[in-house]
């Protein structure tokens, strides 16, 4: 553990997981769903590494290119699980 394991928002402790990023795109919004992140398991911000970052660029180039095909979503669309 260092000290780039640590929230830099609200100290807490960062752990390997996974988070969603929404991006711009022109006009456009795409979703990334599973991006690899360290997320704080205190406030839940999710820090991307360089590499990750690096391949979240590319995948937008392509996107913005057309080369990669996104599949719609619809607007507000919400997943909400209720339990009890
Ligand atoms: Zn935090």
């Amino acid at each position: 553990m260092t000290d780039s394991d640590i929230c830099a928002l609200c100290g807490g402790k960062l752990l390997e997981g996974f988070t969603e990023l929404v991006l711009k795109a022109g006009d456009e919004l795409a979703v990334i769903k599973r991006v690899p992140a360290l997320v704080c398991k205190c406030c839940h911000e999710a820090y991307l590494t360089p590499d990750v970052s690096e391949r979240v660029d590319q995948v937008m180039r392509e996107y913005r290119a057309g080369k990669r095909l996104a599949r719609p979503i619809a607007a507000g669309e919400v997943e909400l699980e209720v339990s009890g």
